[in-house]
């Protein structure tokens, strides 16, 4: 079989690349190793991550907060196989989802494991289904990432577990360890100290999700200390040991003093590598850095010109939307378009609560570029929506040009986050101003009017509310 683009890898990156391939109406096919179509973002990421932190955060509202709005309740209880299945189910449903587009767009899908025979063919290897031999004119590497390894640390799958096990667990832990405090250790952290479990975080950085802007950690630490969690930053973790039903997590802060935190499970979120194993880039000649990650032009295109790669597996934030930007921008490409994707206004968000989300240059990089730039900032207490929710944790912080007033960068942490920084990043796409979101009308009373305060904030000091 000959094909214009052969995918490998059906997650965010390959499953998009592949929609919009057939829509510029080429002939394409995807090859997924599992059975199960959607990548580690559908099956064992984003989608069951999010389905547990919301059902986790139901039951925490109820016992925290309800009383307060005058709904007495008695007797509340977890019921976790429920709230796995209910994970489960949107899970599966997703994955329908998937394999419906594949079908609606004619798009061939073959499961078993790609590998490159050279830089024009790949065999595909499946459960018993012996050899299948592919020809394409172009390929796209889509084969994303897998939890990053810690010297001295051994992965059980039981005691020791990644974010793949701890969305699957049987029982609420009394005790866990999570090894990093950025965006999955947080989030997976979050779902069971709502729960009930005593979560101690272990992070080598000073501060809670490092590579965002140093005002989100901080407020994020602070809320998060409302459950039951303990953090212990500038420590690096030197090893784990098993020892009956307990773990204990061996670390070292930086002057050196040791630390042993024991629980029953260490899960480690210390970041993700790049997966390209069996993939057989020594015979296509593609290829990666010493990182792992595929070596790839501003074009996405690999030192071999037909064979492109996306997503997690090269350079840029492991982002679903990130690769599938990436997927649409190959497939473009490919159709003659001059597609462009401005990296720095991929938003990252966090889906802790206060949730945290953030788009364009943090404070530390602007500093560091040596742009000068003025900055205004709105906190949810001031205002009326987040009142009557009780949601009144956190703040708006954007940062703008000096001189232009240009949106640069905005950040955020509260409720409703994740949603509200599309008009950020819909503003600094368009290179608005602060004082443009100052002029525009937003409804009252919503969460977004803390945008346009922190802008109006910026310009001038101009903000009504504070
Ligand atoms: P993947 O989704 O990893 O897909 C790669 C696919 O390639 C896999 O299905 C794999 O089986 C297949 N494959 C690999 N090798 C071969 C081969 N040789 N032959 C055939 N198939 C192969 N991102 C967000 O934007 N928002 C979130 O909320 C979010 N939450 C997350 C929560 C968790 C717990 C985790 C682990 C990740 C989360 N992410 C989130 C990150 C997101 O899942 C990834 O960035 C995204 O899945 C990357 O997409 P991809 O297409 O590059 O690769």
């Amino acid at each position: 079989m000959k094909y214009d683009i052969l995918i490998i890898g059906s997650g965010p990156g390959g499953y998009v690349a592949a929609i919009r391939c057939a829509q510029l109406g080429f002939k394409t096919a995807v090859i997924e190793k599992y059975d199960r179509l959607g990548g580690t973002c559908l099956n064992v990421g984003c989608i069951p991550s999010k389905a547990l932190l919301d059902s986790s955060e139901h039951y925490h509202h109820a016992v925290a907060d309800f009383r307060q709005h005058g709904i007495e309740t008695t007797g509340l209880e977890v019921n976790l196989p429920v709230m796995m299945e209910r994970k489960n189910e949107v899970v599966k449903q997703t994955v329908e989802g998937v394999q419906f587009l594949m079908r609606k767009n004619k798009i061939d899908v073959y499961h078993g494991t790609a590998t490159f025979v050279d830089a024009g063919h790949i065999s595909i290897e499946g459960k018993g289904a012996g050899k299948t031999l592919l020809e394409s004119k172009n390929f796209i590497i889509a084969t994303g990432s897998k939890p990053m390894p810690l010297p001295g640390v051994t992965i059980d799958g039981n005691r020791v577990i990644t974010s793949t096990e701890a969305l699957n667990l049987n029982r609420i832990p009394r005790h866990m360890t999570v090894i990093g405090g950025g965006v999955i250790g947080v989030e997976l952290g979050s779902v069971y100290a709502r729960l009930g479990t005593e979560v101690s975080v272990v992070e080598y950085f000073d501060s809670l999700l490092p590579g965002m802007d140093k005002t989100l950690g901080r407020e994020l630490k602070r809320a998060l200390k409302q459950l039951p969690f303990k953090f212990y930053f500038n420590h690096k973790v030197t090893g784990t040991k098993i020892s009956g039903k307990s773990v204990t997590t061996m670390a070292e802060d930086k002057n050196g003093r040791k630390s042993e935190i024991t629980g029953e499970i260490c899960l480690i979120a210390a970041g993700r590598i790049p997966y390209t194993e069996k993939l057989g880039l020594e015979n296509a000649g593609v290829k990666v850095n010493g990182l792992g990650k595929i070596e790839v032009d501003d074009h996405l295109r690999t030192n071999i010109p037909h064979i492109f790669a996306i997503g997690d597996v090269i350079r840029g934030p492991m982002l679903a939307h990130k690769a599938e930007e990436e997927g649409i921008f190959v497939a473009e490409q490919l159709a003659g378009f001059k597609p462009q994707i401005h990296y720095h206004l991929i938003p990252v968000v966090v889906y802790t609560w206060p949730e945290v989300a953030s788009a364009g240059y943090t404070e530390q990089q602007l500093k560091e570029q040596g742009i000068a730039f003025k900055t205004g900032s709105f906190p949810f207490r001031a205002s009326g929506r987040a009142r009557a929710s009780m949601d009144t944790e956190g703040l708006i912080k954007v940062l703008a040009d000096k001189k232009t007033d240009e949106l640069l960068g905005v950040h955020m942490i509260g409720a409703r986050a994740a949603d509200m920084i599309a008009e950020a990043v819909t503003a600094m796409e368009f290179r608005a101003s602060a004082e443009d979101i100052g002029r525009i009308s937003h409804a009252h009373p919503t969460f977004t009017e803390a945008f346009r305060e922190a802008c109006l904030a910026a310009t001038d000091d101009r903000a009504i509310h504070i």
